[in-house]
């Protein structure tokens, strides 16, 4: 396999950039969005229909290929599915990997990235040795590695954890601006200062507020709002990024309510242990390192 394809490096790592979803009628709820009768977003029409917004723990479904391209920079095959159960890389969270098996062979897909105008999801990888072509109106059955995308959901939940357990500690001044989610060396940044008495003691009373989120078991929701709905609900929120009358997806894990489109572990339970291994404050910046049990790539 070549290089990735141009653009496939982190796109960003700004949480806020998540999924909205244009819609002719409102979501339909029966109260307040604590309650949401349903997690599936609503019908939409554009794009491809992804169902890991509905489903973390979705890991294959049957698909359609609408298109193939060929990636001249890298040798590589861009393809395009009627639906699919791949995460694409954005918002600090790594792609999904995995396979499009098909009667003639296999598609091994390495990267994943979405096209935000369009909604569509490209599929970026190689064809398996001795596969026949995949072509338009191929029918595939979509997996991804299921143990990578359990990481890669306890990786970024751990990042809306950290921010509910901010949030119960009253730690004020601090904003979260972006998140890195991968096995390496994972972080939260937030745009602020902490005082220095503050700072020495927060690594430990951070650990000891998420351990007691896991503790009490919360559970995530997933809601879809208006834009001034979702400011209700965070304040501050920068929805100027989503498209006029788009309904938003807004995620609770660990307590805190965040504009998201990633994929998160269904009860903070399953984080099982997060440990906060420093805290770095400058020029107006907090970041703050964390690990997963279990979640680690070796260094
Ligand atoms: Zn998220």
């Amino acid at each position: 396999a070549g290089p990735l394809p141009p653009a496939a490096g982190l796109e960003d790592g700004d949480r806020l950039k998540a999924t909205a979803v244009a819609s002719g009628k409102g979501l339909e709820r029966g109260g307040a969005p604590a309650g949401p009768a349903s997690q599936d977003p609503p019908p939409s029409g554009l794009g491809t229909n992804k169902l890991y917004l509905a489903d973390t723990y979705r890991t294959e479904t049957p698909a359609v290929v609408v298109e193939v391209e060929p990636v001249p920079e890298s040798g590589d095959l861009k393809v395009i599915l009627d639906k699919t159960v791949f995460h694409p890389q954005g918002g600090g969270q790594p792609a999904d990997k995995g396979v499009l098996s098909f009667p003639g062979g296999e598609f091994r897909v390495s990267m994943v990235k979405e096209d935000r105008s369009t909604g569509l999801v490209f599929h970026f990888g190689s064809m398996g040795s001795g596969s026949g072509s995949l072509e338009a109106g191929t029918e595939v059955d979509a997996r991804i590695d299921p143990e990578w995308r359990s990481v890669c959901s306890r990786l970024h939940s751990a990042g809306h954890a950290m921010d509910a357990a901010m949030t119960a500690l009253a730690v004020s001044g601090l904003t979260p601006t972006k998140g890195y989610h991968f096995p390496d060396a994972p972080y939260v940044e937030y745009a602020g200062t902490l005082a220095a008495e503050e700072k020495d003691s927060l690594q430990e009373r951070l650990t000891n507020e998420l351990q007691s989120i896991i503790e009490k078991q919360v559970p995530s929701k997933v809601v879809y709002l208006s834009a001034p709905e979702v400011l209700e609900l965070c304040p501050g929120a920068n929805v100027s990024i989503f498209p006029e009358g788009a309904m938003i997806r807004v995620v609770n894990v660990g307590g805190c309510w965040c504009p998201c489109g990633g994929t998160h572990v269904g009860n903070a339970s399953e984080l099982e242990r997060v440990t906060v291994t420093r805290i770095k404050a400058k020029k107006g910046t907090v970041k703050v390192s964390y690990e997963v049990t279990g979640c680690m790539s070796k260094k």
